[in-house]
């Protein structure tokens, strides 16, 4: 099945009693952790859990929480982790999530992972993989600075990818719009949290033989079907 956009036949997953997965996409900012969640939801039948999305949505809201939170997103920092924690318990209580779930931006510590443990231990869950996505520094500059993301739905746009960028989201025709913390110098430290904070996580991961690597380079098809196969195999 090398055929470009081939997905897998959910009717097979579920047969096979496969369409319930938990696993974590691992990885720098700009690697497209967010659009490759939205690509496997279709073919895993379980919810995207993307905490910057649930962040962004509480900020925009006004929330308290997302007053808690908008200072450190701004500034390219992580949220402090008793907060994440928090929101994470929230959302895999809920009953779409029963069956297991794709989580996009947690955990991006070790201490959220030990508590994610807890967690899906309390619900008899396993975690069934780490994907992390590999993507050069400089690549992943180029993407971000050019990014802009739809208010509504979150896929996000490049402008250095399609040379425009749409007025309105294709997908659902949202307000388009391009985040705070996607200037280069923010960038920049997200970029140095995330080797700080966030990769220790691989070696973690790694040791408990749950990471698998893909190349996060090309099209987002193209990395989407690396993907795929690599999860078909769990
Ligand atoms: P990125 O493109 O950097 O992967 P996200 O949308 O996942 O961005 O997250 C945006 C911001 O939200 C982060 O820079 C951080 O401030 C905050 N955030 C998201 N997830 C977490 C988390 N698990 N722990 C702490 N902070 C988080
Ligand atoms: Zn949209």
């Amino acid at each position: 099945m090398a055929e470009k956009n081939a997905k897998i036949d959910t009717a097979d997953l579920r047969q096979a009693g496969r369409h319930r997965i938990v696993a974590i996409l691992l990885g720098p900012p700009g690697s497209g952790k967010g659009t490759q969640a939205r690509e496997l939801v279709e073919t895993f039948e379980v919810p995207h859990i993307s905490t910057g999305d649930i962040l962004r949505s509480n900020v925009a809201q006004g929330s308290e929480l997302g007053e808690q939170a908008r200072s450190y997103m701004e500034s390219g920092e992580l949220v402090p982790d008793g907060l994440i924690v928090d929101i994470i318990a929230d959302r895999i209580g809920e009953p779409d999530a029963t069956a297991g779930f794709l989580l996009d931006g947690f955990p991006r510590t070790i201490a959220q992972a030990v508590a994610l443990e807890e967690m899906l231990h309390r619900r008899e869950l396993a975690l069934d993989a780490v994907v992390l996505i590999d993507v050069e520094d400089d690549e992943l500059l180029r993407r971000i600075t050019g990014r802009w993301l739809c208010r509504e739905c979150g896929r996000d746009y490049n402008a250095a990818q399609s040379g425009s960028v749409p007025e309105q989201c294709p997908a659902c025709g949202g307000e388009i719009y391009q985040r705070e913390d996607d200037r280069e110098e923010t960038v920049r430290n997200r970029l140095e949290v995330y080797r700080a904070q966030t990769a220790p996580l691989v070696e973690y991961y790694g040791g408990k033989g749950l990471l698998v690597k893909i190349d996060g380079h090309g099209e987002p098809e193209e990395v989407s079907r690396r993907m795929i196969a690599v999860l078909e195999k769990i």
